[in-house]
Parts: structure tokens; C-alpha cells; sequence
């Protein structure tokens, strides 16, 4: 049994609604021309389209759905969006309603539950009280700024759903999958600047797969950093910043970056192939390769959002080549998440603001608000110092390094 939406449901139940969920994406797709005009955009942004299932039946595989209501947010905005990454509608529908999605086992510290689609493309999260006000006040920005972009490495949101049945009222959004399962991830890392309680917990380290924070990071595992080809390293900051300063603006902050850390040569060395079949191998090493030696800048860093193949594996898109201080190569798949908490409504911080509020002199005028505004821009400025000085050093590249020897 999991606990949703402050209730208890069993795991049948949460596949009926995962598949309710299947078909509202579905009959929202198709019942929209899959080349709407797009020059009323703005008029969309307020847009809630919903459908009601009555008594549904799936004769073919006996199933009766509950009945419930399916709500689009901003329907013709996320097209665009959808659009933008390259999803075309029939696609959207096949990663979505054509088998049953995956659930990913509570990654995060919060009730959000995660899944995956069977094509390991997009990731579907449920949304809690106050982060779906947050994402309808980004989304006007937030699509201008995607539009001019295109490295940006903040979520890339391409649906936006609410079901609503007797006893259940939960939000959804879509977006993309930064880690392919394809590809061994050695080490996980969801970091944000912060030491406090940022660490992985020991039960957090016996998973398979555990997720790593910052102390990990710079006590143990990276103490020295990660290197990245300068030129890599600067485009990566860059966007880096631009990231946290639209997210500044919003009044967002308690985002992590999240780093998947694929080891080229362990990986190879490895007998148990199982996990990754020989020819991701040898395209994650062509990749590095290719990447390490090429002047690419802005581009080696780009996040698909539905990867398609070139010449090597589309898993590996938007991969960044990388090495450990050991020289070991390390293929990087980095994006920033969690982006829709505001600071108004970050419940750990309450008792910051409650203990600063009583540090205030009496008579002096200090407002909670003023102090509201302060902390993004803090979290921001920390987060982006964190990565620059921290996370993502630079390294000389192998022709500086053969000039050195020159
Ligand atoms: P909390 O608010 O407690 O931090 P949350 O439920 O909001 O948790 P997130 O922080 O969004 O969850 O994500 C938790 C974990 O899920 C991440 O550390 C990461 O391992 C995984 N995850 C989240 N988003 C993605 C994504 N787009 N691709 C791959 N993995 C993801
Ligand atoms: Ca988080
Ligand atoms: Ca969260």
C-alpha cells in the first residue's frame, strides 16, 4: 500500500489509476488536429480542457475503469512544447498509452511517485499542493525561455495532467528521463551547494542504485572534483546560470542538479554485461572520443528531450565527456529537477524564517518578505559557486597537454 494524496491505495489501485491516466493522455491527443495553430499562446496559459470517463470498459482486456475526469493544463501549450523536443503527437501517445508504465521506487524524500515509460523516455511525476500553482506562473516565461535556450538543462516539461476520481485528486507532469537505463550509471549524485543533512542515508546506500549527495560527493567519492574540457566546462556553467537566474526570478529554489556517472573503461572491463549490451559500450567510448577532441562548445552539452538516434546510441544525447581525477573517462548525464518549489511555500525553510523572525530587533523593519526574495537569489548564487568551484573543474585538453609535453 502507498500513501497518495493522503490515502492509502493498494497497488491495483494505482495501476487502475496509472492506466485512467493512459487513456486521458490518449483521448486528449487524439481528439486535437495534430497541427494546431499555434499564434494563440497566450490565451492558452489559463486553459484547463477536461473530459469525464464514465463507466469505461477496456472489453479487450476486462478492465473497468473507475470513474473519473482527466484535465489538460495548457493544452496547446505543452504541443508547442512537445513540438519544440521534437515529440510528435502519435509518438507521445506510443511512449504513454501503449503498456504499462514503470514505476521508479520513491527516488526523492517527498510522496511524489515516479514512472517511467516502457521506451525510457519520459518520466511522469505527480505534482504536490502548491508546485502546480508554480508551474502555471513559469509557464509564459518559461516557454519563451526554452524557445531561446535550447542548452538549458531545466526540465523539460511536455505535459501537464490532472485525474480526478471519487476519493482522488492528483496532478501530473511529464517530462524527460535524464538517465537511460541502458546506460550503467556507476554513480548517481542530486546535489544543490548545501552540506546540511545532504547525505546519502545508509539504507539510501545499500539500494542497487543508491543517489549520492553533496557530502558524499565532496568527502568521499569527487573530493577533487569532476574535469570537463574547458570549453565544455564554460558552456555547461553558462547555462548553469542562466538556469538558476530564471529560476531566481520565479522565487524558486531547493533544486538539485542530478548527475548520472557512466566509468567508460570500468564498464568495458566489466564481465557482466548484462546491464549494457556491447554496442552502447563502444558508442558511450566513441562518444567520449569524438567529444574530448572536438571543439563543440554549446552543443556537446544539449539535453534531448526524445533523444533519436545519429551515429551513436540516442540514449547517449547530451552526454558530456568528463574525467575523475584519476584519469579515469567518465560520460556525464546531468540535468537540473525538482524546479517547482517556490520559497513561500518550502516547508523546511518555515523554520528558518520562524528563527530568523525572532532574531529581529524590535523596531527594526526588516519584512519576512524582504527576506522571502533573499533566499532564492542566495540559493541561486550558492548552487552556481558550488558547480563552478566544486563539481565541475576544468582540465586541459589533450592537445594542451601534448603542448605541455611539446
Ligand atoms: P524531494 O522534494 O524530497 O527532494 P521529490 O519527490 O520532489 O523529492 P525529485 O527531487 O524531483 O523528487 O527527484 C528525486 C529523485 O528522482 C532524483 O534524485 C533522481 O534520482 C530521480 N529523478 C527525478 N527527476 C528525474 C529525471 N528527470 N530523470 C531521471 N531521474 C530523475
Ligand atoms: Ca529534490
Ligand atoms: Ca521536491
Amino acid at each position: 500500500e502507498k500513501l497518495v494524496d493522503g490515502e492509502f491505495l493498494t497497488d491495483q489501485q494505482i495501476d487502475l489509476i496509472m492506466g485512467s491516466i493512459q487513456l486521458g493522455i490518449k483521448h486528449e491527443i487524439e481528439r486535437r488536429p495534430p497541427n494546431p495553430e499555434l499564434n494563440s499562446l497566450p490565451d492558452d496559459f489559463k486553459v484547463i480542457s477536461k473530459m469525464t470517463f464514465d463507466n469505461w470498459r477496456d472489453t479487450n482486456n476486462n478492465i473497468q475503469y473507475p470513474d473519473f475526469s482527466f484535465s489538460t493544463y495548457a493544452p496547446l501549450t505543452f504541443h508547442y512544447f512537445r513540438r519544440l523536443f521534437g515529440i510528435n503527437p502519435k509518438d507521445y501517445v506510443a511512449s504513454f498509452c501503449n503498456s504499462p508504465l514503470n514505476e521508479l521506487a520513491n527516488p526523492g524524500a517527498s510522496k511524489s511517485l515516479f514512472y517511467l515509460t516502457p521506451d525510457d523516455k519520459l518520466i511522469m511525476k505527480t505534482v504536490q499542493q502548491t508546485e502546480d500553482e508554480c508551474l502555471l506562473r513559469l509557464l509564459p516565461s518559461y516557454t519563451t525561455y526554452l524557445t531561446d535556450n535550447r542548452e538549458s538543462l531545466l526540465p523539460k516539461f511536455s505535459g501537464f495532467y490532472n485525474f480526478q476520481s471519487k476519493s482522488i485528486d492528483n496532478k501530473f507532469v511529464s517530462m524527460n528521463n535524464l538517465l537511460p537505463s541502458n546506460i550503467k550509471m556507476h554513480q548517481k549524485f542530486d546535489l544543490k551547494g548545501s552540506t546540511l543533512g545532504r547525505k546519502a542515508s545508509d539504507s539510501e546506500k545499500k539500494k542497487n542504485s543508491p543517489t549520492f549527495k553533496d557530502l558524499d560527493f565532496n568527502c568521499e567519492l569527487h573530493p577533487e572534483g569532476i574535469f570537463l574540457k574547458q570549453d565544455t566546462r564554460l558552456a555547461l556553467l553558462k547555462a548553469i546560470e542562466k538556469d538558476c537566474k530564471i529560476l531566481k526570478d520565479f522565487n524558486i529554489m531547493d533544486y538539485s542538479i542530478l548527475i548520472g556517472v557512466h566509468y567508460i573503461d570500468r564498464a568495458l572491463k566489466t564481465v557482466d554485461k548484462t546491464l549494457q549490451k556491447n554496442d552502447d559500450l563502444k558508442a558511450a567510448a566513441k562518444r567520449w572520443d569524438r567529444l574530448m577532441t572536438d571543439s563543440v562548445g554549446e552543443k556537446s552539452i544539449q539535453v534531448e528531450a526524445w533523444p533519436v538516434s545519429d551515429e551513436n546510441d540516442a540514449s547517449l544525447s547530451g552526454s558530456i565527456p568528463a574525467m575523475s581525477v584519476n584519469g579515469e573517462k567518465l560520460l556525464l548525464f546531468v540535468g537540473i529537477i525538482d524546479i517547482l518549489q517556490t520559497f513561500r511555500t518550502t516547508k523546511s525553510l518555515e523554520h528558518s524564517l520562524k528563527s530568523f523572525k525572532l532574531k529581529i530587533t524590535p523596531g527594526v523593519t526588516e519584512t519576512a518578505n524582504s527576506f522571502s526574495v533573499q533566499r532564492p537569489e542566495f540559493y541561486a548564487s550558492r548552487f552556481l559557486k558550488y558547480m563552478t568551484n566544486s563539481v565541475f573543474k576544468s582540465m586541459l585538453s589533450p592537445q594542451e597537454l601534448q603542448k605541455l609535453s611539446e
